[in-house]
Parts: C-alpha cells; structure tokens; sequence
C-alpha cells in the first residue's frame, strides 16, 4: 500500500511492505567486492550512518546494509568521501533537486563523520528487473575519517601556513644565523 511520507524537504510515496519485502530478497549491492574502500566502508558502515539517515531508511522500508552501490573518491590519506544509493518501491511527489544535510547528533561517532547529506530522486540507477517498480532513489553523500584526527598535525599545518603568510617561505634556521653573522 503507497503512502505518503515526509523525507526531509521531500515528498514521497512508499509501499513499504513491498520494498521490505525486495530488501529480504536482495544481496547487498557491493558485498563481493573485494578492494580496499569496499572492505574499509563494509568494516565501519554502523559508524558512518547518521541516525537521522537511519530513520529516512527505516521509514522507507530500506535495509541499511543492502545498498545499491557504493563508490569512494579519495582526496587525503586521513579522510575519505564516500557516495552510495539506495532504492525504494515508491514515487518521487516533489521536492528540492540538490542535496540536503543531515544532523550529527551528539553521542553520535562525530570525530567520523565530518558530514552526511542525502538527495532524495527519481532515477533508478542500476536497479534489477526484479525489485519493485515505480522506484524512487536515496543518494547519500558523506565525508568520514578514516583516522582519528591528529590535532598535533593540524596545528602544526596550520601554524606553518600562518608562518608562510606572515614571513614568507621559510629558511632553515642554520641559514639565518649565517646570515646574520655575515651581516645580511
Ligand atoms: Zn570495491
């Protein structure tokens, strides 16, 4: 039965005993890949869901382990960006078409995740012949350490980049002395 549901700033209907249903059916969309951002994505997914992303997927019948895809761009060694969706049997209503925040609650793995947004949309990117139609899709967008955050490091990078700005590159200190000695 379709009902009309409230995400974010989006309105949906959702069948959620028929996308629950294809939900028991389904593999998890990424599950036999075996390269390293899978693993590390499959190692910490219960850290890297914000609660509030939880309950969108919960009001919609979805299993939080039984995405579409994942992928993974990786900019820096300590942080990482992964996107990923999930599908629904349901309909898009209306809505914004960029994506939206979520909160970070408090007593959530903050130091994890840096930020988390979703995009709730029409497409059905690679969806099998046999889940449900209509479709309607939840894109997420998240940054997440994949380190604790070095605070040594950060202020260390950042005094550096004050000490650029102010004085300009940076000279080896046995090069002023030498420098001074010869009057320079
Ligand atoms: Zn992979």
């Amino acid at each position: 039965m379709f009902q009309r549901v409230k995400i974010k700033d989006w309105n949906v209907e959702v069948d959620r005993e028929s996308t629950e249903q294809a939900h028991r059916q389904k593999t998890a969309g990424f599950a036999t890949c075996s390269c390293s951002y899978c693993a590390w994505f499959r190692d910490h997914r219960a850290e890297l869901f914000p609660n509030e992303f939880l309950d969108v997927l919960q009001t919609m019948g979805i299993d939080p382990t039984k995405d579409i895809e994942v992928y993974e761009a990786h900019e820096d060694p300590k942080w990482a960006f992964y996107g990923g969706w999930f599908h629904a049997n349901g309909r898009l209503l209306d809505g914004p078409s960029k994506a939206v925040p979520l909160k970070i609650a408090p007593g959530e793995k903050r130091w994890r995740i840096l930020d988390f947004s979703i995009q709730v949309n029409g497409k059905q990117d690679l969806a099998k012949a046999d889940f449900p139609r209509p479709i309607v899709q939840v894109n997420f967008y998240g940054n997440f350490w994949t380190q604790p955050p070095n605070w040594r490091d950060r202020l260390k990078k950042q005094w550096n980049h004050w000490r650029a700005k102010m004085k300009g590159p940076s000279k080896p200190a046995a090069q002023i002395r030498k420098e001074k000695l010869s009057g320079n």
